[in-house]
């Protein structure tokens, strides 16, 4: 029993775009014995799972693994960079590029947020004119969000890649990959990130408390000259105790243990079938969104997202109401509007460990919750959907 609730048969649709469904493999994974952590199995432990995050980055980088959650990793990559006063050009895609924003700024660095709204990814030409008229070198670091959570926009992050080498300019590129890794095509070196921030809960299928920095050449030297302050999240205590398979204090041991299990099975599954069972589970859930008649918040449909849907409710219909239905009446959670689209907007969670008929189920609980609210649409969403997963 969870708080008041009484027991409810069958399985919780868990399908917010993070926290998403732990698999079974990795929830038993987990439940072993916490080890001594400066002993030998541990040390073995480290090393598989330091080595085995790498191509899920798809990088030869070092990835550092913080027990946190992302929040702490965008502090991170932040705190080992820069200097107080520094400026940093960030893109409002929604509502993470804006707490990332507002991060930066307490901690003193000075943002350049370049307004979006909320139904767009960064565009290169925006990032290619703040470069330009940037004539004394002054932005340090670009900072992009790659799959906005709050809005289901994907950027690309190649494209502002190649802005920034056209100018010639020399700021660090930093990406927040927290709902993309292992769910969508991320590649941290053919892009030349040089941070990425990645987090446990979404993609990588595991519970909430780890993140992750993917660190280059680059950014470890910028380390050495960035004057904000660090003491936890500082990445050359964290790299010198992981070449001996250690951590610099108490690790998160038993979400390592779930980590190896995630890393093992994305690798038996193959990233590639990864990113094309999350493509083509996308496009049944958009087939069903134009069938009913409603509007993804992603105008672009280069944009839309692989990982989540967020799907606009019209005009006077409660979005919170319509997802406490779905979860009163189909045990099925919904992630709710974000920011300025708190109760306008639901978002569909299709990310992590996920198949073709749990899809269906969260789709059938969509449609019977949009009859049910009394939400106007039009019948044969779930029927759109099948029909597309039926065809293979
Ligand atoms: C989930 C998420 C985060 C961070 O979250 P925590 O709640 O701190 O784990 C940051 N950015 C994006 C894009 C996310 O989806």
């Amino acid at each position: 029993m969870v708080g008041n609730q009484p027991y409810q048969a069958g399985r919780h649709f868990l399908q917010i775009p993070g926290p998403t469904n732990v698999p079974d493999r990795i929830l038993r994974a987990m439940d072993g014995a916490t080890i001594d952590h400066r002993g030998p199995a541990f040390e073995e432990l480290a090393r598989r799972v330091l080595d085995g995050i790498k191509p899920i980055f798809q990088t030869q980088d070092p990835v550092v693994i913080y027990p946190a959650s992302g929040t702490g990793a965008w502090e991170a990559a932040l705190v080992n960079t820069l200097s107080p006063g520094d400026r940093v050009l960030m893109v409002e895609t929604g509502q993470f590029a804006t707490l990332w924003q507002s991060l930066a700024t307490r901690l003193g660095l000075d943002v350049v947020f370049i307004a979006g709204d909320w139904r767009h990814g960064v565009q290169a030409g925006q990032i290619t004119a703040a470069l330009a008229d940037d004539k004394n070198n002054q932005i340090k670091a670009v900072c992009c969000v790659h799959n906005e959570t709050s809005t289901g926009v994907t950027s690309d992050i190649a494209a502002v890649r190649r802005a920034m080498d056209e100018a010639g300019h020399g700021a660090l590129l930093m990406v927040d990959t927290i709902s993309s890794l292992a769910s969508i095509d991320y590649r941290h070196d053919e892009w030349g990130v040089d941070v990425s921030i990645g987090g446990s809960q979404k993609g990588l299928m595991l519970p909430p408390g780890l993140s992750f920095n993917a660190i280059s050449d680059k950014a470890l030297a910028a380390h050495a000259g960035a004057g904000l302050m660090r003491s936890y999240w500082d990445w050359v205590p964290m790299l010198s105790a992981n070449k001996s398979g250690a951590f610099p204090f108490t690790p998160a041991t038993n979400l390592l243990y779930g980590l190896n299990e995630a890393i093992i099975m994305l690798r038996e599954e193959g990233l590639e079938n990864v990113f094309l069972r999350h493509a083509r589970l996308a496009e049944a859930t958009r087939r069903a969104v134009a069938a009913w008649g409603l509007e993804t918040v992603a105008q672009m449909d280069a944009e839309k997202s692989n990982s989540l849907t967020a799907v606009m409710l019209p005009e006077g219909h409660d979005a919170d109401a319509f997802r406490a239905q779905t979860l009163r009446r189909f045990n099925m959670s919904l992630g709710n509007g974000l920011g300025r689209l708190a109760g306008r907007v639901f978002r569909i969670g299709h990310l992590g460990d996920f198949n073709d008929l749990m899809l269906a189920g969260t789709l059938c609980g969509v449609e019977m919750g949009l009859a049910a609210s009394g939400v106007p649409h039009n019948k044969g969403g779930v029927q759109a959907a099948l029909d597309f997963l039926g065809e293979g």
